[in-house]
């Protein structure tokens, strides 16, 4: 018995009935929870003094998350997963059909199952909270809400917004939930008991309110609701959401599109209880393929990240309380814009006034667009801008607690400004630095306290990546380490230690991929194809496209730094030198590098072909024709590869944390679960056979590092739990 509900009744008959699980910071289904609440419900059925029901959580976090993660990866087989299902529709289906009212009273996140309870409920009172979030997220896990969600959310708010609910997965904020239907109150998070009290009492004692109520739903999706009437509307909005998923996934994810069938064959046609059993049947589809273990893995090691280098807080350390940048180009207004949107104040400085507006504008920018899609007031905006103060000099640094260094990648410039900042700061300020290819062991050299000096790897562009890699170098102390990992966490980024090495982890594992698939450019394969089979894997673009996103510049300067670290098997393709040796191939910011960009179209540029031919020649390439195996085993074994050796040298030590760096920092297909995940369910034994051919066919940069050999030869996986 988990003891996670609670019943009060209070002299007027409402029963408050509280989810509060123990030990936990949030509350969350499990089997037992839910045991609990049948059992619950039951007496509260049998109390013939209630007359109103109400359900709460007094949790910091939130109503309920959902259902337990741990318990949906055990699920066994199809049959296991009907029976899960079908167990969470009975006990929500006992709580719709409670013989008195019933409220639930939602603050901060409700979502998935969590959403379902409440969807059984007669009314839902939300918070106008920023936290309050309402959801139902089961489709990023690669299934469809099972305990009744396909069926009471189109019912509930028309059937064009919940399709978009449920197949997208994205949640809505409280206050808009209450707009388009699916809370009927919306009260203040510091009034909510109160008002949850008044609310069930104005159902009990003021004839027709709870008509009143119901009607109002129904005003709400009024003319969708009144279009989905008609079998041709219906039939464009699922051809509509159909193609939008396609769109979206490519294919890859069948959850999507299982949950669409679902509502196809139910919405209007079915009553409540057969189209449970249809959603209880396209639960059990998708609950046990290898998708859905792949995306489970990946939610449960976004949740261990969370809790992963947190330490003592060491008492001497002062909180983070302002924020220092310095450099304002594209990184350092990014940079800017994270921490003051954080709340935190940031002064800025470049050389001159210029180059320090364009940073402040990069950053007025991103606010502008949040603006734009309602994400933040104009108000908010105005506050968040004059946070960041620009500067041209080091006035003002010595009072603050962290300085970031993101000037130009070049290690001369790099170490004076970082003695610069040195000389105008605090002893106790952390100082980081942005650089993506250079030792940090090299830039600390030039400082007197190196012990507070540590790498902050952000991602371009800044506002939409998720991840930021922490570098230690030698003497980095473990303080600093922790205060950074912190400040990361503070900006709602994803933190991941890594170890000091050209490239870190992220751009190490990387490069190799992007410069391959120039490599099989400069042999002859087309552009789109060598982009649309890797598209077709599963990434997110094509690695050619992805080096015009970067540019093409910026690429081989990062490229040539790896080249310079890790000699022969890091060669970078003579195409790549060539096209940024000429000056006119820059990508797509100057609408030419592998493709010609031309108002929003791409086409492949024929002026990087004519570049082939030369380097051809000079690096004695020889065109040949390549399978469509070839294309995507070269450009993906490669990876995995490279990310054996990071392993090895204990970049990162735990196969999980390089999954996820993957998955978060170049949008790695996550159905495949990662790199070294889908290393493990080819098999390791088998990579090393593929590699050995490649290498014998391509070259030595493709001999099996060290790593694979001994797990191949171990007969063993990159995880412990593959094995299994
Ligand atoms: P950028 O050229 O856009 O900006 C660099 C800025 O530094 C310029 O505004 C320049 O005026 C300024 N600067 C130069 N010398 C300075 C000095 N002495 N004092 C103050 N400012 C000075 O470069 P960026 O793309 O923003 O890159 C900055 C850093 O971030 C580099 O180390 C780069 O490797 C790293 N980085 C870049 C990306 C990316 O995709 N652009 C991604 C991750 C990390």
């Amino acid at each position: 018995m988990s003891n996670a509900w609670s019943l009060h009744s209070d002299a007027s008959g409402i029963v408050w009935l509280t989810f509060d699980l123990p030990g936990e910071s949030v509350n969350k289904i499990t089997t037992s929870v839910l045991s609990e609440l049948d059992e619950c419900l039951d007496r509260v059925a049998a109390d013939t003094s209630a007359k109103a029901l109400v359900i709460r959580s007094p949790k910091e976090s939130g109503f309920i998350v959902g259902a337990d993660i741990n318990e949906l990866s055990r699920i066994r087989d199809a049959d296991d997963a009907k029976a899960k299902s079908a167990a969470g529709q009975a006990v929500f289906g006992k709580l719709a059909a409670m013989g008195v009212p019933t409220v639930a009273v939602i603050h901060g996140a409700c979502l998935g199952g969590g959403l379902e309870l409440a969807l059984a409920c007669d009314y839902r009172l939300v918070t106008e909270d920023d936290k309050t979030k309402l959801g139902l997220p089961e489709v990023s896990l690669g299934i469809l809400p099972g305990w009744g969600g396909t069926q009471r959310l189109p019912r509930l708010i028309g059937l064009a917004p919940a399709l978009t609910m449920i197949l997208t997965g994205r949640p809505v904020a409280g206050r808009k939930a209450y707009r388009m239907g699916l809370a009927d109150g919306i009260v203040a998070a510091a009034f909510a008991e109160d008002q949850g009290r008044r609310f069930i009492e104005s159902i009990l004692t003021r004839a027709g309110r709870g008509r009143v109520l119901k009607r109002r739903r129904r005003s709400q999706p009024a003319l969708l609701g009144g279009l989905a009437a008609n079998p041709f509307t219906r039939w464009i909005i699922y051809r509509q959401a159909a193609r939008q998923v396609l769109g979206r996934t490519r294919g890859h994810y069948p959850a999507p599109l299982e949950a669409l069938r679902v509502v196809r064959r139910t919405y209007r046609r079915r009553t409540l209880a057969s189209g449970l059993a249809v959603e209880a049947d396209g639960f059990s589809r998708l609950a046990c393929t290898s998708i859905s273990r792949n995306l489970v893995r990946l939610f449960g090691a976004g949740q261990r990240l969370k809790k992963a280098w947190t330490g003592e807080a060491d008492p001497k350390r002062k909180p983070i309380r302002s924020v220092g940048v310095v450099g304002a180009g594209v990184m350092g207004g990014g940079i800017a814009w994270a921490f003051s949107s954080a709340g935190l104040p940031v002064r800025m400085k470049d050389i001159n006034w210029d180059a320090v507006t364009g940073g402040t504008a990069a950053a007025a920018g991103i606010f502008r667009a949040m603006v734009k899609r309602r994400k933040m007031t104009e108000g908010q905006m105005n506050l968040a801008m004059h946070r960041i103060s620009p500067t041209i000099d080091y006035a003002g640094f010595a009072s603050l607690d962290v300085v970031i260094e993101a000037v130009v990648e070049d290690l001369e410039i790099k170490k004076q400004v970082l003695r610069e900042i040195e000389s105008h700061v605090r002893p106790d300020t952390i100082i980081c630095t942005n650089t993506s290819s250079l030792s940090l062991g090299d830039l600390a050299a030039a400082l007197d306290h190196p012990q507070r000096f540590v790498g902050l790897h952000f991602f371009n562009p800044v506002n939409r990546m998720p991840l930021v890699e922490v570098v230690g170098h030698g003497t980095t102390s473990q303080a600093t380490i922790l205060a950074t990992v912190d400040l990361v966490r503070r900006i709602a980024k994803t933190p991941i230690v890594v170890g000091d090495c050209a490239g870190f982890l992220v751009n190490r594992v990387l490069l190799p991929y992007l410069v391959e698939s120039a490599w099989m450019f400069e042999e002859g394969t087309a552009v789109e194809r060598i982009d649309g089979l890797l598209e077709g894997f599963g990434m997110p673009m094509g690695p050619l496209t992805l080096v015009d996103e970067v540019g093409l510049d910026v690429g081989h300067k990062v490229a040539k730094v790896l080249e310079g670290a890790y000699g022969a098997r890091m060669q970078v393709a003579g195409v790549l030198g060539r096209a940024v040796e000429s000056g006119e191939l820059k990508g797509k910011k100057n609408g030419r590098g592998f493709y010609l960009y031309d108002n929003g179209h791409k086409k492949p540029n024929p002026q990087a072909a004519r570049f082939v031919q030369e380097a051809r020649r000079l690096d004695g390439i020889k065109a040949g024709e390549l399978t469509d195996a070839q294309i995507i085993d070269r450009a993906v074994l490669i990876m995995i590869n490279e990310a054996a050796r990071c392993l090895e040298e204990g970049v990162v030590d735990d196969p999980e944390v390089l999954d996820m760096a993957m998955v978060m920092g170049t949008g790695f297909a996550p159905f495949r679960g990662g790199l070294l995940r889908y290393a493990d369910e080819r098999g390791v034994a088998s990579i090393r056979a593929r590699l050995s051919e490649l290498a014998e066919a391509f070259g030595d940069r493709f001999r099996p590092a060290p790593l694979i050999e001994k797990i191949a030869s171990e007969g063993g996986c990159f995880y412990k739990d593959s094995e299994a």
